[in-house]
């Protein structure tokens, strides 16, 4: 099969594209308040980035979307499933280690510093979760990881361990293994800022490529150029708060808070 004839939306190799809602979400570590009522709907196929000075709580946002960490307010849903938690009468009851690993499964996340398994080889990095989670025999969790390791132009790494890799290709190895689990929907958080400049655009003419194939994309990036290109929505974040979302349009060329003005400033 050749790059790009992968359909990562609702074809051969994916689930569903996913919802994505955030319901008013409050998380504060100790005293600090690091989440102040964040509310966001990401639609099926929807890429949306998200642009924050740090600390402004980027992380945390996807972190609590794919519940490594909880909330102490609100909750997410991904497809209308609760994330972590189950309504019981008017409560909400947590859901046990097992299911919140199933749940979590079906949501890809990117790292920054792209934390591949350094002992395994290529392969079997992309290969290793379908395995994990019983969804896919050995032989068939192996031609998966070569179909994905072909979209992201790294077929012929296979074999090859992560240390051999350039940041670049490190990042499109992860960026596969993500895609193996037929995620609804892939977290990327800051998926380029760990790597040298030349081998930035790589990486993100893969996330394109997924962005085209209609998968749902969260991004937390500080590359302009490429949320102006992708984006459907560009949702501005500081202090634990949305300032503003809209169209890049908007929000980059015509912002309207002071916070978001200063912010681009700075990044532009
Ligand atoms: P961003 O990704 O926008 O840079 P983060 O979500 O990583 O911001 O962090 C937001 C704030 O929460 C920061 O002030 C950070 O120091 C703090 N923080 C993040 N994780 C923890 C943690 N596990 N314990 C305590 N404070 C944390
Ligand atoms: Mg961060």
């Amino acid at each position: 099969m050749t790059a790009g004839t992968l359909d990562s939306g609702a074809g051969t190799l994916g689930q569903e594209a996913a919802t994505v809602e955030v319901h008013d979400v409050h998380k504060w570590y100790g005293a600090h308040r690091v989440l102040n009522g964040v509310d966001l709907t990401v639609r099926p196929g929807e890429v949306t980035v998200i642009l924050g000075p740090s600390g402004s709580g980027k992380s945390t946002l996807l972190r609590v979307i794919n519940h490594l960490e909880k909330p102490e307010i609100g909750h997410v849903s991904v497809n209308g499933e609760l994330i972590g938690v189950r309504r019981h009468g008017d409560r909400l009851k947590e859901l046990s280690e097992r299911a919140i690993l199933t749940q979590r499964s079906r949501i890809g996340f990117v790292f920054q510093n792209f934390n591949l398994f350094p002992h395994l080889t290529v392969l079997e990095n992309v290969a290793a979760a379908p395995v994990a989670t019983g969804k896919l025999g050995r032989a068939q969790a192996d031609e998966l990881a070569r179909e994905l390791l072909d979209r992201v132009g790294l077929a012929d790494k296979a074999d090859a361990y992560p240390r051999q890799l350039s940041g670049g290709q490190q990042q499109r190895v992860a960026i596969a293994r993500a895609l193996a689990l037929r995620p609804g929907v892939i977290l990327f958080d800051e998926p380029t800022s760990a790597l040298d400049p030349e081998l930035v655009g790589e990486v993100l003419a893969v996330i394109k490529d997924l962005a085209r194939g209609g998968t749902t994309l969260v991004i937390v990036t500080h590359e302009i150029g490429f949320a102006r290109e992708i984006a459907d929505r560009v949702v501005f974040i500081d202090d634990g708060r949305i300032v503003e979302q809209g169209p890049p349009a908007e929000v980059l060329d015509k912002p309207r808070h002071e916070r978001t003005k200063d912010f681009l400033s700075k990044v532009l």
